[in-house]
């Protein structure tokens, strides 16, 4: 088999670090959002 081999330029480097902090921002967003949409669901079902 075939390691994968890191890149290790500037270029890679900096996208590989980009490409983290997008998806640590969409967790953070996504939980953040969490619960609204809960309270929008139950409000919508009637239990508030
Ligand atoms: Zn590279």
């Amino acid at each position: 088999m075939e390691e994968i081999k890191k890149c290790e330029c500037p270029e890679c480097v900096k996208r590989a670090h980009e490409a983290a902090r997008h998806d640590e921002m969409g967790l953070a967003i996504l939980i953040m959002l969490m619960p609204a949409m809960t309270l929008t669901l139950l409000s919508n079902v009637g239990l508030f």
